[in-house]
C-alpha cells in the first residue's frame, strides 16, 4: 500500500532521515521504533506535509512525494499528529466536522461512527476541545483523523503522556480499527506496547533504519530489549 524509496529529510542543513526505505502492507499494523531524535516524526510529516524532502513516497502505486496535503488525504492517508493538536476552542462536533473536509456528504454516517468507536465522546459532543482530559483529545484526535475515511491512518506517539489505563483502551482501538480494514503506521517511543500489536516494524536510529523485523521476532531481539525495552 506504501512504498517509501530513499527518504531523506531535512531541516537546513541538518540530514534528520538518511536514506530510509520501508514498506506496509494493507491491512496490516507497521510500527517506527525509536528513541527520541530518531527522526520518527519528521518520517511522518513527510508523508503527508510539504517539508523539504528527496526520495520517493508511493501510495497504492501512485507517486504522492510532491502532492499537496489535502489531496493526499483525499488520496486516504490521514495523519494524528504528535501532541494530539486538537482545535482547543471548537466542541468536539466542530472538531469531528472539520476532520470531514473532504467527506461532508458521510458527515452523518462516520459521526455515528465515531461515537460508537469513542464512547466517552457522546456525552460531551458540545465541550470545548481543550478542556478535555488528555486521554479524551488523543481519542477526539483519532476520531477526527477518521473523519476523512482514512485507508492508512498514521499515529504520532498516541500514548505520550497518557495514563496506563488509557494506553490500553487506545491500544485496544487501533486493534479495533485494523479489524475494520484500516491500514496503520504507529509512530512510539513505547516500544514493548507498538511491537505487541505490530505485524511488522522498523527501528530508527539517527535517521537510518537499524532493525526490521515483526513485532514478535523484534520483541524477542537481545538488542532491542536492552536498547528500548529496559531489559
Ligand atoms: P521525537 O520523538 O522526539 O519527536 P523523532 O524520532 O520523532 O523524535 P524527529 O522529531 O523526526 O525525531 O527529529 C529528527 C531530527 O531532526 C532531530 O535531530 C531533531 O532535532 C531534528 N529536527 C526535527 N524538527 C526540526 C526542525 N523543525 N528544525 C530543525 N531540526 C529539527
Amino acid at each position: 500500500m506504501l512504498k517509501i524509496e530513499n527518504l531523506e529529510v531535512y531541516y537546513g542543513l541538518i540530514r534528520a532521515v538518511k536514506g530510509i526505505n520501508f514498506e506496509i502492507k494493507a491491512g496490516d499494523i507497521v510500527s517506527l521504533i525509536g528513541s527520541n531524535g530518531a527522526g520518527k516524526t519528521s518520517t511522518l510529516q513527510s508523508i503527508v506535509n510539504d517539508v523539504k524532502k528527496s526520495g520517493t513516497i508511493i501510495f497504492n502505486d501512485l507517486d504522492i512525494s510532491q502532492h499537496k496535503t489535502h489531496k493526499i488525504v483525499k488520496e486516504g492517508i490521514s495523519l494524528v499528529p504528535e501532541g494530539r493538536r486538537v482545535f482547543q476552542n471548537l466542541t468536539i462536533e466542530e472538531n469531528l466536522r472539520m476532520g470531514a473536509f473532504n467527506n461532508d456528504e458521510l458527515y452523518e454516517e462516520y459521526q455515528e461512527r465515531m461515537f460508537k468507536l469513542f464512547p466517552r465522546l457522546i456525552d460531551k459532543k458540545g465541550q470545548l476541545g481543550g478542556t478535555m482530559s488528555g486521554g479524551e483529545q488523543q481519542m477526539l484526535a483519532i476520531a477526527r483523523a477518521l473523519m476523512s475515511s482514512p485507508k492508512l491512518l498514521m499515529l504520532d506517539e498516541p500514548s505520550l503522556g497518557l495514563a496506563p489505563k488509557i494506553i490500553g483502551e487506545l491500544f485496544e482501538i487501533i486493534l479495533k480499527l485494523k479489524e475494520e480494514g484500516i491500514t496503520i503506521l504507529l509512530v512510539e517511543q513505547n516500544a514493548y506496547a507498538a511491537l505487541e500489536i505490530s505485524d511488522y516494524s522498523y527501528v530508527l536510529e539517527n535517521g537510518e533504519i537499524a532493525l526490521e523485523g515483526t513485532g514478535t521476532d523484534l520483541l524477542k531481539s537481545n538488542d532491542i530489549k536492552a536498547k528500548y525495552l529496559g531489559a
